[in-house]
């Protein structure tokens, strides 16, 4: 049964600019507000729109089974919704979908209500859309691992013996994940060069991206009940353009014997508009073969990716114009979300609505889709050379990094937004 939201050949009857990533085939949601007194609430992305979801339930257009009568949307985050599930999902979907449409009348002819339901995104105020209670990191791309650990230990030994059985993660700090457009300050730390006898503390001179996506859980699972990998889909909500930042000097000295710490606890940007999975579902995909074949429980049949086209820029404060650094896409990953969720849950671990789940360096085969300037730059030997003769190996004060992603197949198109960070210098 194909869903009537993601028809192409649907049209709302609000002006989309073209080339707009919030077609009405798309409706991320955000939290936003008007003014820095008004209460933030949940609204969708629309054009160059927000639609107030807040204002069309308290007129009660949310009637269907699944919300009539609750406050899901007059909220200072998505979490509620997310803790419904799919069906509600679709629900509210189905509703914002119609009510957006050229062809129904109760919002397009009522002046009064679109002028309460609808502001220029250009007014308002993204909040952080998730109250992230857990933040979890994987590092499911096997090109990724591949040239880290060709760094690190040598072409034989690049990938560990057990990185094509198990989608290896660690867990990580949900209160320092931002949103796009929030300044990042350089960390201060514990380094080592190879070539000094012991450590010194100071700003990180090797910061780094890491091109990743998270995607959201929605209802979760009560402690000791693991989600079966056929059942994971139905509890992620949506997805949003992550940038993991990494500070790999300070990484490289502490990262033994246990994994990454004050390297990537300083901040973890993310982009404001959740796209959900239904609003994906036209750009599904197969992912990589997976050889050896994972054990029982994280075997996942069909197409269970979607296609997903990443850019990473860069802008320097000399340079004119963003310089794109970095193209890859999503599908390349090993391990697909399904296989993330039931791993992380199997030895009975509750997920609880609103946990970030990021995927890890999404780097390709080629040396564009490199996600990282770690291996862009090859541990810092092969310095990338930009427009105006400048040129990087890690990032500098004042630079700013965007990162995009957008969904595209046969004249459809969605998109994600963009996360957009500048780099501060160290305090003092
Ligand atoms: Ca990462």
């Amino acid at each position: 049964m194909s869903d009537p939201t993601v028809d192409p050949t649907l049209r709302s009857f609000l002006e989309i600019p073209d080339g707009s990533p919030f077609p009405i085939q798309n409706l991320p949601y955000g939290v936003f507000r008007r003014t820095a007194t008004e209460p933030p609430r949940v609204g969708v992305a629309i054009g160059d729109e927000v639609l107030d979801c807040a204002a069309l339930e308290a007129r009660r257009l949310f009637d269907g089974p699944n919300l009539a009568g609750k406050r899901i949307f007059d909220r200072p985050s998505l979490n509620p919704l997310m803790a419904l599930g799919r069906d509600a999902w679709r629900e509210a979907r189905a509703r914002i979908s119609r009510l957006l449409s050229r062809d129904e009348p109760l919002l397009r002819d009522d002046a009064t209500l679109r002028g309460a339901a609808l502001i220029p995104r250009a007014e308002v105020e993204l909040l952080l859309p998730v109250e992230i209670g857990d933040y979890t990191d994987f590092y499911s791309s096997r090109e990724h691992a591949t040239n880290v650990g060709t760094m690190f230990r040598g072409p034989d030994n690049a990938l560990m013996p057990n990185w094509l059985h198990v989608p290896v993660a660690y867990h990580g700090r949900s209160s320092s994940v931002v949103l796009s457009g929030v300044d990042v300050r350089r960390p201060m730390g514990q380094t080592k060069r190879d070539d000094e006898p012991g450590p010194r503390f100071g700003p990180s001179r090797r910061l780094d991206i890491e091109l990743e996506m998270g995607f959201f859980v929605g209802p979760g699972n009560r402690l000791g009940e693991p989600i079966p990998v056929g059942e994971a889909e139905k509890a992620i909500f949506g997805m949003v353009l992550v940038n993991d930042w990494s500070a790999r000097d300070i990484q490289k000295w502490e990262y033994v014997p246990l994994g990454p710490f004050l390297a990537k606890n300083f901040a973890t940007s993310i982009s404001p508009w959740v796209v959900t999975l239904d609003a994906l579902e036209p750009f599904r995909c197969a992912g990589p073969e997976q050889d050896p074949e994972p054990l029982p429980y994280l075997r996942s049949e069909g197409e269970r990716t979607f296609d997903i086209e990443l850019e990473v820029s860069l802008q320097t404060e000399k340079m004119a114009k963003p310089q794109r650094i970095i193209r890859s896409n999503f599908r390349h990953l090993y391990w697909n979300m399904a296989q993330q969720l039931a791993h992380h849950s199997i030895t009975g671990c509750n997920m609880r609505p609103g946990d970030l789940l990021a995927s890890g360096t999404i780097s390709g085969p080629s040396k564009e889709s490199r996600g990282s300037l770690l291996e862009l730059s090859w541990a810092g030997k092969e310095p990338i050379e930009l427009p105006g003769g400048e040129t990087r190996t890690f990032l500098e004060n004042g630079d700013r990094i965007t990162m995009t992603g957008w969904c595209r197949k046969g004249g459809r198109a969605i998109g994600f937004g963009e996360v957009t960070t500048r780099i501060l210098p160290e305090l003092g």
